[in-house]
């Protein structure tokens, strides 16, 4: 079997909807099951809905509730027959009257609770896969609705739930392959799931791809199919350099760094399940089916720069923590990341140098309470408005002047570099530079470095073949 998932764009209305069909349509020899994201847009007015609610702004959330209805209904009267079409809006308003009575609830306390922000959240992808499911029916895919939150089980942390691989296989594999052997195309909601409580909890956003990577690792699929709104894993954001060119292949590796320093093409946690059960992974564009794509798979061969692609992760601080009574110190850093731990901050890069630690973290959020506490461990300076800019490709490995070469494209451009770091598998480099400069910095390296690449440097001999 496969897995198939179709993102938020690629279910946006019914034009996308039958697109998608067509796509699964002469693929049913291979058993898919699709998962799908909420239609395009949706998922951020459930947010807005929620906050709206939150401000005690009761009409103007169920007006936004509204619109959400709205949008489904014109879609499905483009695709199902007046009877399915029926059934279809009797369905949606049932599951909207459950929504309503979260807003009221959220309206009346004036504040909304972690699993009540969740449980808004989750009627996105739950009104689009039944959305799916009916057009799919009418427009000649023999399919059915699955319940993603009666499938997938996961702890009960909000935002961001951690799925539980044993319960949630045991559940997957009594409900799903029955429905595969009788030609049945199950479609189920991505990024939501049940705690083993039954609460309702999400993946966190763009949690889809995870959705589809754990079904995928439950039923051994033989492929997981990632289909989006652009033709592969690029060299960069096509937002950011148009000439962002498509990587044919690219390994597990790789894709997991980009995906957790920005590029937003794939959620960082999707490529665990497939690493872990070896099933490649394509990223392919809905709305160009023919184009190809990306192949993500154990070892992917070589392209043509040294490096494989470069992402961009925006709205970084970096803390400088100067502790000269500590130098070579464990107690220190034991004391920096205990900190850390305390506030939630989850180091995105770090590096040590003597008596000086510099962290990179996630957000400009209010860090006073921090820099404070902080400050009993050293002298402190606190920089916002930083991001991340990651160079990954597995083969920079041991290869002479990656660094010099990087760095010396920014420093022609007169880009401040404040904290470089390298992965520890050697594969990626990283830096922080002022956000402002952020986007310049990734279309110069780009254009350096894929645009008018120069010949690969030479690697460092390893000790076998200095010897050989
Ligand atoms: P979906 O709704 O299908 O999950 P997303 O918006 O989450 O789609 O991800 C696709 C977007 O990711 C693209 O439109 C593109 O702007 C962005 N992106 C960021 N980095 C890359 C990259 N290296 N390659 C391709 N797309 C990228
Ligand atoms: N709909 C969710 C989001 O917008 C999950 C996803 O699309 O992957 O974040
Ligand atoms: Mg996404």
């Amino acid at each position: 079997m496969i897995v198939m998932k179709f993102g938020g764009s690629s279910v946006q209305d019914a034009t996308a909807i039958r697109r998608v069909a067509s796509i699964v349509a002469p693929r049913l020899a291979e058993q898919p099951l699709v998962v799908v994201s909420a239609m395009g847009g949706v998922t951020d007015k459930l947010v807005q809905v929620a906050e709206t609610a939150a401000r005690g702004e009761l009409l103007p959330a169920m007006a936004l509730l509204e619109g959400i209805r709205a949008k489904h209904v014109l879609a499905a009267s483009e695709m199902l027959n007046a009877t399915a079409a029926a059934a279809f809006t009797a369905e949606l308003d049932s599951r909207l009257a459950e929504a309503g009575a979260l807003v009221r609830q959220i309206a009346e306390q004036g504040t909304v609770s972690p699993a009540q922000h969740s449980a808004m959240l989750a009627f996105g992808e739950l009104l689009s896969s039944v959305l799916v499911a009916a057009a799919f029916a009418a427009l000649g895919v023999p399919s059915v609705h699955a319940d993603s939150r009666k499938l997938i089980v996961t702890d009960a942390r909000h935002p961001a739930a951690t799925p539980l691989a044993p319960p949630t296989r045991t559940k997957l594999l009594e409900a799903i392959p029955q429905l595969l052997k009788q030609n049945l195309v199950p479609v189920l909601g991505g990024f939501i799931a049940s705690s083993e409580s039954g609460e309702v909890t999400t993946l966190g956003r763009g949690g889809s791809d995870y959705s589809a990577a754990i079904i995928g690792a439950a039923l051994s699929a033989d492929r997981i199919e990632i289909w989006t709104d652009v033709s592969g894993i690029l060299t960069t954001d096509p937002r950011i350099c148009p000439k962002a060119q498509r990587i044919e292949e690219i390994s597990f590796h790789e894709a997991t760094e980009l995906a957790c320093f920005g590029a937003k093409v794939l959620h960082p946690a999707t490529l665990l399940p497939a690493i872990e059960h070896d099933i490649p992974v394509a990223v392919l564009n809905s709305h160009k089916p023919g184009e190809g794509g990306t192949i993500i798979r154990a070892v992917a061969a070589q392209g043509v720069s040294a490096f494989r692609a470069i992402a961009l992760k925006k709205n970084i601080s970096v803390f400088n923590v100067r502790a000269p009574r500590h130098v070579g110190s464990l107690r220190f850093l034991d004391d920096l990341f205990s900190l850390l731990r305390w506030h939630h901050l989850q180091s995105e890069i770090v590096a040590i140098s003597g008596a000086t630690a510099s962290v990179a973290v996630e957000g400009s959020r209010e860090l006073g309470k921090l820099i404070t506490e902080l400050q009993t461990l050293g002298e402190v300076d606190f920089q916002p408005e930083q991001a991340i800019i990651c160079l990954v490709g597995e083969d920079i490995r041991g290869r002479v002047g990656i660094a010099s070469e990087v760095f010396g494209v920014l420093a022609a451009d007169r880009i401040n570099i404040r904290m470089i770091a390298q992965g520890s598998s050697e594969i990626s480099v990283s830096f922080v530079v002022d956000e402002k400069d952020a986007v310049r910095s990734v279309q110069e390296l780009h254009r350096h470095l894929f645009e008018e690449p120069s010949p690969r440097p030479a690697r460092v001999p390893s000790l076998e073949t200095a010897q050989a």
